[in-house]
């Protein structure tokens, strides 16, 4: 029997604890200043999680207090809190969070199934817009992905495409994450992110900007470890373009939420509609946890059997079309 190849995406809601953050990205219209931020409130994050009872991934994704910061205990308390509540509803947290002590990815992982962080790119293009981002250094991205592999958490990675970086850039990114998944075996995901302006409305790639992804697509499902998922976000790229991102290596599309909190303007294509262009393609659309299969072995026993708990739910709700 010839197996049909599957496309997994996961039902995700959205949390942001803050959006205060002592970065200043260059291309970030997410952020606000740390000292008028207004931290995410527990009766909030249960209102906003109830507007989505059907996602079994709770996405914490948040703006940075420095390290040393004399608000940094609070501000990580509230990722311990949020990711908790996820749990306490029967939902699996996965937190964004920028780079992490060993003691909070530590503590982090004892409750969130992965995490994640952006290694972003490699080369001169990405030094201005990180000018004024001390988090985004490459030594201190490469020495996080390094951390959470000594730790054994799994965790979802990648790269930001298109704010100048040349071939060779995007290739010797791909080449570090390679050695760093050869070296730890961690990297579940691989996220190929194309950058898109901000705006009140959707900029769509243009044919040459989606003929240089799909060159790295392939390029990368190419260089990387086969049991890496490649993943691109539904939203930055065209519905029919989707076919040829999947013949050239994507496999994953990554937590749908309704909408898109860093991309607001970029709206989400609606799940029957990836199911169709998937299933026309030649594969099948299914839904995953925060954490892909393969590394469910990885997992500090009890949090291993609530993913194995969420994780059936989540197919039976598919199995009725009720996600
Ligand atoms: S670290 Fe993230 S939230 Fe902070 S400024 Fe950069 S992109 Fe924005």
């Amino acid at each position: 029997m010839v197996s049909v190849p599957v496309v997994t995406w996961s039902p995700s809601v959205t949390l942001v604890p803050t959006h205060g953050c002592f970065n200043r990205c260059g291309y970030c219209s997410f952020r606000v200043d740390p000292d008028s931020a207004v931290p995410l409130s527990l009766e909030v994050a249960q209102r906003q999680l109830a507007q989505r009872p059907d996602a079994a991934e709770v996405l914490l994704l948040s703006g940075e207090e420095a390290p040393g910061s004399p608000r940094r205990g609070a501000w990580f308390d509230r990722l311990l809190q949020f990711s908790q509540l996820a749990l306490a509803q029967g939902r699996l947290p996965h937190t964004n969070a920028g780079p992490l002590s060993a003691r909070e990815m530590a503590c982090l992982g004892r409750s969130n199934p992965s995490l994640g962080l952006m290694l972003e790119g490699l080369g001169p293009a990405y030094a201005p817009l990180h000018a004024h981002a001390p988090s985004k250094r490459l030594e201190v991205r490469l020495a996080q992905l390094e951390q959470a592999g000594r730790l054994g958490i799994p965790f979802t990675t990648g790269l930001l495409l298109g704010v100048g970086e040349t071939r060779a850039d995007r290739l010797d990114a791909l080449v570090v994450l390679r050695d760093l998944q050869l070296r730890w075996g961690h990297l579940q995901e691989v996220i190929l992110q194309p950058w898109r302006p901000d705006g009140t409305s959707a900029v769509a790639l243009t044919a040459q900007e989606q003929g240089d992804l799909l060159e790295l697509i392939a390029a990368a499902r190419a260089l990387l470890p086969p049991e890496v998922h490649l993943q691109t976000p539904p939203n930055l790229w065209p519905l029919e373009g989707l076919p040829a991102a999947l013949a050239a290596g994507i496999d994953d599309l990554g937590g749908i939420d309704l909408a898109d909190v860093i991309n607001p303007a970029y709206p989400q294509p609606r799940v029957e509609a990836l199911r169709a262009v998937v299933e026309a393609s030649g594969r099948q659309l299914a839904p995953r946890t925060c954490v892909h299969r393969q590394w469910w072995p990885r997992l500090p026993h009890g949090l291993r059997r609530t993913v194995a708990r969420v994780d059936q739910t989540l197919q039976q709700r598919w199995a009725t079309a009720a996600c």
